[in-house]
């Protein structure tokens, strides 16, 4: 597979594999992907249609996106789709809504190799057992980051976060889980969306996030371009059993709402 480095805004020069078909390189050094001829819309192209690269998103590529595997090439490629019924129906409706749901385990922060990060928020050490807790993950795994993503991506129907952002691959190591919920936002933005509303529910037994709470809804709100008003985070216990009340886990549900713009 062919590679290039291009320069990302968040991430810094990653190496970024070019797809493999239907490359025509840019004056800009960006890759646009030619679209394939659209096939007449039946059920059994329907799959390609949604695989097909749509050009107009496809301009709005950036550096740094995961080449072939870019968001927008699972955007409609058309204002109407006919359903079984032979009824035309709009593929992007006024409204949209969208669940993520993540879990992490937790180790021992010598273990886990890091500490604890929710919403953005790097919680101060804390211990169970005796001993101070990271989350395991190969990103900086933030489960309201995470989950949040996932509800925005799943709100638009497309591929989840673990497909757009593999755990395989080394550039997200460690990876500050803000640029994960940036490119979702970009995605939504694209589409021609903006949030509704968003309702969040960590569910952990540690750490207390109380007091973090109105720092992780100030970044949700920031990096969602909505306003609190729109925003709503909430935490709760898991009554002790199981692996998040016996502190080895930790989750959070998200569900997304999103308009129109
Ligand atoms: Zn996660």
């Amino acid at each position: 597979m062919a590679f290039q480095s291009v320069s990302h805004p968040t991430i810094g020069t990653v190496r970024q594999a070019l797809p493999q078909k239907n490359t025509l390189a840019r004056r800009d050094n960006r890759v646009a992907v030619a679209c394939p001829p659209v096939k007449p819309l039946n059920f059994k192209s329907k799959y390609h249609i949604r695989q097909q690269v749509h050009v107009q998103a496809a301009a709005g590529l950036r550096a740094g996106d995961l080449g072939e595997n870019a968001g927008e090439s699972f955007f409609p490629t058309s204002d109407t789709e006919v359903a079984v019924n032979g009824e035309e129906i709009p593929t992007e409706p006024p409204f949209r809504i969208g669940h993520g749901w993540d879990i992490h385990r937790m180790e021992s922060k010598e273990i886990a190799g890091q500490g604890c990060v929710i919403g953005g928020v790097l919680i101060p050490d804390f211990e169970h057992n005796g001993v101070i807790m990271g989350t395991v993950a190969h990103s900086d795994g933030d489960v309201l980051y995470h989950s949040t993503t996932d509800a925005i991506l799943g709100a638009l129907g497309l591929p989840d976060i673990g497909q757009l952002f593999p755990d395989n691959d080394p550039r997200w190591d460690g990876a500050n889980s803000e640029q994960f919920m940036d490119e979702a936002v970009r995605l939504m933005e694209l589409r021609g969306y903006r949030i509704m509303n968003v309702d969040v529910t960590l569910i952990l037994q540690k750490p207390r996030v109380a007091a973090h709470k109105a720092a992780m809804k100030e970044n949700v709100v920031r990096i969602l371009h909505t306003i609190p008003a729109r925003v709503n985070i909430k935490a709760r216990t898991h009554e002790k059993v199981d692996s998040i009340g016996e502190s080895r886990s930790l989750s959070c549900h998200c569900m997304v709402m999103m308009e129109r713009s």
